[in-house]
């Protein structure tokens, strides 16, 4: 008898332990996402057992019927598969990880964000480079590898050799940053995968040098994802004073800065975020007009000076779940309506979230809401997002999160 007739005559939990290790069948009622090459199975959607699979080993998903699915990476959890491949014959070696990062480094050069000018800019944005649980960000000659998935840590080695391959001699050291996303694997140890270098390191974005840190810094030690906004802000500041709140090491400011404002005052509320404006400001010349505030920006907002011109609001995420949301949209208009009410008329509002769960839609709408309630006229001039370098995959419509509007006040 052949295989395949031999195994249409198994029972289900049968033909998992008959199938070559690693194999998972999908649920038919649960096909049609995979089928629109969506790039996450949930554990529901898999209908075989997955209880002697490795954390992060690699697993084929199928049909009952045998047909090949989709390759990934297995994680026990909700997210139980995040695919790497949707083609059965590309297998998960050396030469993919080297094919796919040079595919993403090669994006990145032809869309002009890796050059002298402009040296910080992530390399591969998880899904949105279809390649799920995996963040590299480059800071002028290092890159910063962060796991969000066992699978992509095992596969650090891997992925250094490919970040080689592809940078070449730019290529100074690669900091694998896995630890804080990985917090339950005791091995996932923040530590140079290849060279190293002393901290902080000093790169440019849009010809601005900024100071990064990946080894205390927040995330992978800088907010790339604001650098188009950052650059539209430097249109609307010259000879303006500017209140950057949530400022984390000033990039805003820095921009505002070097495009002439008057006066930029720089808020956080942590003592480290002030430490790294003050360290930024030091590489500039026109770091004169500036003044560092330590401060809850909610609290401050309440009473804080009306003769800004500019005021950009860049907060964390307010919700992190969807049942975090309705709280989250509250926060929002209440944050919004504090600078509405405050600033200068004619004044200029850059506002952003960068919670997944509140779309663009019910952000515009909570902003909006903000407007009415301080009984002033708003336009909204600009409608911002984020860069290409953070790019949203076409099947997984969950990557976009960053939205923001420039607004103006009347
Ligand atoms: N705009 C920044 C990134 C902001 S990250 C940039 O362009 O780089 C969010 C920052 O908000 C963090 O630095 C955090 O310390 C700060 N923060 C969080 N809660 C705060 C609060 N209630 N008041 C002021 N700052 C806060």
């Amino acid at each position: 008898m052949g295989i395949n007739l031999y195994l249409r005559c198994c029972k289900l939990e049968e033909i998992s332990k008959i199938m070559k290790n690693n194999t998972a069948i999908v649920r038919k009622s649960k096909l049609d996402a995979l089928l629109r090459k969506h790039p996450w199975v949930f554990s529901g959607a898999i209908e075989s057992e997955t209880q002697d699979f490795e954390d992060g080993c690699l697993v084929d998903l199928i049909t009952r019927n045998q047909q090949f699915l989709a390759r990934g990476h297995f994680q026990p959890g909700s997210i139980a598969v995040r695919i790497l491949t949707f083609n059965e014959q590309e297998k998960i070696n050396q030469d993919f990880w080297n094919k796919k990062i040079k595919n993403a480094v090669d994006i990145r050069y032809t869309l002009g964000l890796l050059s002298e000018k402009n040296q910080i800019c992530r390399l591969i944005h998880g899904e949105g480079d279809n390649l799920p649980g995996l963040i590299i960000d480059y800071y002028a000659g290092v890159a910063v590898v962060q796991a969000h998935s066992t699978g992509m840590f095992l596969a650090e080695e891997q992925i250094c050799t490919a970040l080689q391959n592809a940078l070449g001699d730019q290529l100074i050291a690669v900091y694998s940053k896995s630890k804080e996303t990985l917090p339950n694997r005791v091995d996932a140890e923040n530590k140079y995968l290849f060279g190293n270098t002393t901290v902080p390191h000093i790169a440019k974005e849009n010809g601005i040098p900024f100071s990064v840190n990946w080894i205390t810094g927040q995330k992978t030690g800088f907010f790339i994802d604001q650098r188009e906004n950052r650059a539209l802000l430097a249109k609307y500041s010259a000879g303006k004073k500017v209140l950057n709140t949530f400022c984390y090491s000033g990039g805003f400011s820095m921009y505002a800065l070097e495009s002439g404002a008057k006066e930029v005052h720089s808020l956080d509320s942590s003592e480290k975020a002030i430490t790294l404006v003050e360290q930024n400001l030091a590489l500039i010349k026109n770091n004169k007009n500036h003044t560092s505030i330590k401060a809850d920006a909610v609290k401050h907002m309440n009473d804080v000076e009306t003769d800004y011109d500019v005021i950009i609001l860049d907060p964390p995420a307010f919700a992190k779940h969807r049942d975090k949301r309705h709280k989250a949209i509250k926060a929002y208009t209440r944050l919004n309506a504090n600078a509405i009410r405050q600033i200068k008329p004619g004044g200029i509002i850059f506002t952003f979230s960068c919670s997944q769960v509140v779309d663009k839609f019910l952000f515009n709408k909570a902003v909006i809401a903000a407007a009415i309630e301080c009984k002033r006229n708003v336009r909204i001039l600009e409608q911002l997002h984020q860069p290409a370098d953070h790019p949203i995959n076409a099947f997984h419509p969950e990557g976009e999160y960053l939205k923001g509007l420039v607004i103006q006040v009347d």
